[in-house]
């Protein structure tokens, strides 16, 4: 991050009325805060004894009081996991498009003031990472770009029926669009779409999104009732854990969940737990939240919402993500290049995002998997079913 550089916050979209933005304006951060410290035991037990947990239970869950349950909570998360998903993980691998950014975050290597070298993939490049990809068996893969004007619609509807036809579930995390941008890009083939909120907490929120459009806080809050409204067959949320109280922001996540459930219920939901890592000129988190507190909080996201898809990436160590596998969790990524074209030349290194930290090549994760007693899928759904 550059904090010499100005602070250029983009102007504020209003809230909308049924969106989560109006939904949060009426939530108080300190309220919701009380909610999981006021958690003692006998809420614990309460709801571990429970099968449809609301947003009590999942407070209670995510508190110190439940720590000495841990055992009972992972237990309970592997058997629903189970349940719902069977005894396997499926893998996907990120595809970055492009690290051009007009956006300063204060935890992102691709921040526009850092002089790193840019590229956004041409067709021929983009060919060639799309044959890497395939060549190391993956059917699903999401999509990663920066968030510039450059790197907007009309490249996605150039790009997307490019890539589409090599695989079967097509995801992105880019900037957040327009409804009816949403609409055409599942049109063209797109099944799933990530917009992580980051934090909850509109101040620290902007301290950390100081330049671009990504600092207009409400317009990224209620890209996900978006996506829900043009139907996308997934819709991913994600906080960055460390940027703001873990607990608290988890809990905002889960009643943005919720709110997202209740108005669009054909869409299947996803969530994400990524750690801030170190990158070029990176932050400090805030909020440390430990091995043990994150397997806890995956428990509880389980113990929470039995259908809820859940994917670590490898932001994580390989001996954290060993131990992943039985969690609850079921998707991963594996042998993630985080910069454009690193798949098929693996001397971009300079340009990549963060740092991965499970190097492992992709058979190696696939057997570990397998040695844990779950089977690997390289793709989780078939899209003829979603129509
Ligand atoms: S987090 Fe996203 S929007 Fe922010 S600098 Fe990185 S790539 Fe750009």
């Amino acid at each position: 991050m550059s904090h010499a550089s100005p602070i250029h916050i983009c102007s504020q979209s209003p809230e909308v009325e049924g969106q989560f933005s109006a939904e949060l304006a009426s939530q108080s951060w300190q309220q919701t805060t009380q909610l999981h410290t006021a958690m003692g035991e006998p809420e614990v037990l309460r709801a571990l004894a429970k099968t449809r947990l609301d947003i009590n239970d999942f407070a209670a869950l995510i508190s110190p009081a439940a720590e000495p349950y841990l055992m009972q909570m992972l237990a309970k998360s592997e058997q629903l996991t189970k349940q719902r998903f069977g005894n396997t993980v499926s893998l996907f691998a990120p595809l970055y498009l492009s690290n051009t950014c007009a956006n300063e975050c204060t935890y992102c290597g691709f921040s526009m003031s850092n002089a790193i070298k840019r590229l956004t993939l041409n067709e021929g490049q983009l060919a060639n990472e799309i044959a890497a990809i395939k060549g190391k068996g993956f059917d699903s893969i999401l999509l990663v770009t920066g968030e510039t004007n450059k790197v907007s619609m009309p490249y996605f509807e150039r790009m997307v029926p490019l890539i589409k036809p090599h695989f079967s579930q097509l995801s992105m995390e880019v900037q957040p669009l327009e409804s009816s941008e949403y609409k055409r890009l599942q049109e063209i083939g797109l099944d799933a779409v990530l917009v992580y909120q980051e934090t909850y907490h509109r101040k620290t929120y902007l301290e950390h999104h100081l330049r671009g459009n990504k600092s207009d806080f409400n317009y990224r809050l209620d890209a996900p009732d978006r996506i829900g409204q043009a139907g996308i067959h997934k819709i991913g949320l994600g906080v960055l854990l460390g940027l703001e109280d873990w607990r608290t922001d988890s809990l905002m996540m889960a009643k943005h969940l919720r709110h997202l459930q209740k108005r669009y219920w054909r869409s299947r939901f996803s969530v994400a737990f990524p750690r801030i890592r170190p990158c070029a000129g990176g932050i400090e988190p805030k909020s440390v939240i430990s091995d043990r507190q994150l397997v806890q909080l995956i428990a509880a996201w389980r113990l929470f919402d039995a259908d809820l898809e859940m994917s670590l990436s490898t932001r994580e160590s390989a001996q954290f993500r060993d131990h992943a596998v039985r969690m609850g969790f079921t998707t991963m990524s594996a042998e993630s290049k985080t910069q454009p074209g690193g798949y098929a030349d693996d001397a971009q290194q300079a340009l990549e995002q963060f740092e991965i930290s499970d190097e492992r090549s992709v058979s190696e994760i696939a057997n570990m998997i397998r040695r844990q007693g779950r089977e690997v899928i390289w793709k989780d759904w078939d899209p003829a079913l979603s129509h």
